[in-house]
């Protein structure tokens, strides 16, 4: 019998055995730095002359690895590989699909700590960030597996007398799976075996900042007896393998996580018929947001600060959930941002191998020089209350940095900047601040601080997100809890670590028989 599901503990790091376990998975990380990492194709490591190189953001001179990079006849035969290889796996067993999720999540529990150190070093991840991404991947391997195994049989439908119909849900076929270097873990392991354990074969290609990750995930699920060309992992650059796969003929869906611009890139392509192409491809996509945070005149104002703050600086804001626009009602504006600038005084950025570091450094630095342009756009626009300063000298670090008094249509309330940036701005009441935490092309998470029943039921009808939350921040959504996915230009409106989402990689089947 499979146990019901519960999400995974996060790691209370106050103890000292942890923080000990933690520094251990950290040396077994050391031990491995600057390895070469092959791609897998029908499963045999293939190494390439050419090689992503994967850096620490926190200290770029250290090469965490390599991986091979394919080329588009690598991706080719990755992908004669993935369209062989699911006319078996399609008729593999649910349950023995279900059973490599619940292995690898097995696996990856006994080096829960390797993992989310590898994310410290891969992605400056602090701890408790990389051990969250850590938690979520397995839990998206536990609950997949376990939403298979609840519709394996198919969906109830009526039958008359005589007659037997069933309502089925079948795989897919090839999925390409595109993953984003911000949960590096989680999003990259979520989104690969979501496709997986529906039946479908896939090709997954990580983030070029975080690929070792991947290929570590990789080595777990061939441990996990994942078949031969059912998952083929083939890192590359966008423009060269990304599009390639995209395109092809035989590619019958698409499921990528990162920025607007490049899914609607995506999308687009997906649109146009290929020759010998006979599907409209599928495309889920998870994309950005521009998520607001809204403190009512009635409200518990400290734990408003706290939420603004953590919402805004966790794993320095690159989280497409991260709190970038604080609107506060003016009764209650002032108090707000002086407390949440005294508090995020205290989470200066540093190496996140220090447990002490609340703010690691951003990714890379295209990253770094996009977050301090518009760091200089918002001391236009604003007024600089606490940070703005950047060091890109030994890795690629911001300190949190809050704008006040912003005009709700500035740039730095607009737009996405992916980085640890918070704009304030004042709105008259609570009708007022509504609107202008709607007034993005985004729609992904949004709080509301309030103690206000009304408002409380106003917000659930008038602010239009995918994922809403009262009284706590805008960040860390439990898979199975809090199913996680936007609106608007967020994506395609699904719902990572959701009841249906698997069913977003399948199809139904309609059968009736008549006796
Ligand atoms: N699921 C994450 C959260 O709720 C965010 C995912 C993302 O940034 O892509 O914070």
């Amino acid at each position: 019998m499979v146990q019901p599901y519960k999400h995974e503990p996060f790691t209370d790091f106050s103890v000292e055995s942890n923080q000990a376990d933690y520094l251990k998975g950290l040396e077994t990380v050391k031990s491995y730095l600057g390895q070469d990492y092959d791609l897998l194709i029908d499963g045999e490591r293939i190494s390439t002359k050419e090689k992503i190189v994967s850096n620490n953001p926190a200290n770029k001179e250290e090469v965490i690895g390599r991986v091979s990079k394919a080329d588009q006849a690598l991706a080719e035969k990755a992908m004669q590989s993935a369209v062989n290889a699911f006319q078996s796996w399609r008729k593999v067993k649910p349950e023995t699909r279900a059973d490599v999720l619940f292995k690898a999540a097995a696996i990856i529990r006994r080096r829960k700590h390797e993992f989310s150190a590898l994310m410290t070093k891969e992605a400056g991840k602090p701890w408790n960030e990389a051990d969250a991404d850590t938690a979520e991947a397995i839990d998206f391997l536990e609950y997949y597996a376990r939403q298979m195994l609840a519709i394996k049989d198919g969906v109830p439908v009526n039958s008359r007398p005589n007659e037997y119909n069933r309502y089925d849900y079948i795989p897919l076929g090839v999925g390409v799976i595109i993953s984003p270097w911000n949960f590096p873990f989680a999003i990259m392991a979520g989104t690969t075996v979501a496709a997986i354990v529906a039946g479908n074969t896939v090709l997954l290609k990580p983030a070029s900042t975080t690929p070792i990750v991947a290929a570590k995930f990789v080595e777990v699920l061939e441990e996990a007896g994942l078949p031969k060309g059912v998952l083929n992992f083939v890192p590359g650059s966008g423009a060269e393998v990304g599009d390639y796969l995209v395109d092809h003929k035989d590619t019958r869906f698409i499921s990528f996580t990162g920025s607007r611009d490049v899914g609607l890139r995506i999308n687009e392509r997906a649109s146009k018929l290929n020759d010998g192409q006979i599907w409209i491809k599928r495309v889920i996509a998870e994309m950005g947001g521009k998520d607001t945070i809204v403190v009512d005149k009635d409200a518990d104002l400290e734990l408003a600060a706290q939420s603004i703050v953590a919402s805004a600086f966790g794993f320095s804001g690159q989280k497409c959930s991260a709190c970038s626009r604080a609107v506060i009602v003016e009764e209650v504006y002032d108090q707000v941002l002086a407390r949440a600038v005294e508090i995020a005084k205290e989470k200066k950025a540093g190496n996140p191998e220090d447990r002490s570091n609340f703010t690691g450094p951003v990714i890379d630095q295209s990253a770094f020089n996009k977050i301090m342009s518009y760091i200089e756009i918002g001391k236009e626009e604003g007024k600089l209350m606490l940070g703005g300063e950047g060091d890109d000298s030994k890795g690629y670090f911001i300190q949190p940095t809050i704008f006040a008094d912003l005009d709700p249509q500035a740039r730095i309330m607009q737009e996405e900047i992916f980085g640890p940036v918070v704009g304030f701005t004042k709105a008259k009441d609570f009708n007022h601040a509504i609107e202008i935490a709607n007034n993005t092309e985004y729609g992904l998470t949004g709080a509301v601080l309030t103690n206000n029943r009304e408002h409380i039921q106003q917000a659930r009808e008038d602010f239009h997100v995918g994922n809403l939350y009262f009284n706590r921040g805008c960040t860390g959504a439990i898979v199975g809890y809090q199913p996680f996915g936007g609106f608007n230009m967020s994506g395609t409106d699904s719902k990572a670590g959701g009841p249906d989402y698997i069913m977003l990689h399948m199809q139904a089947k309609t059968t009736s028989e008549m006796y």
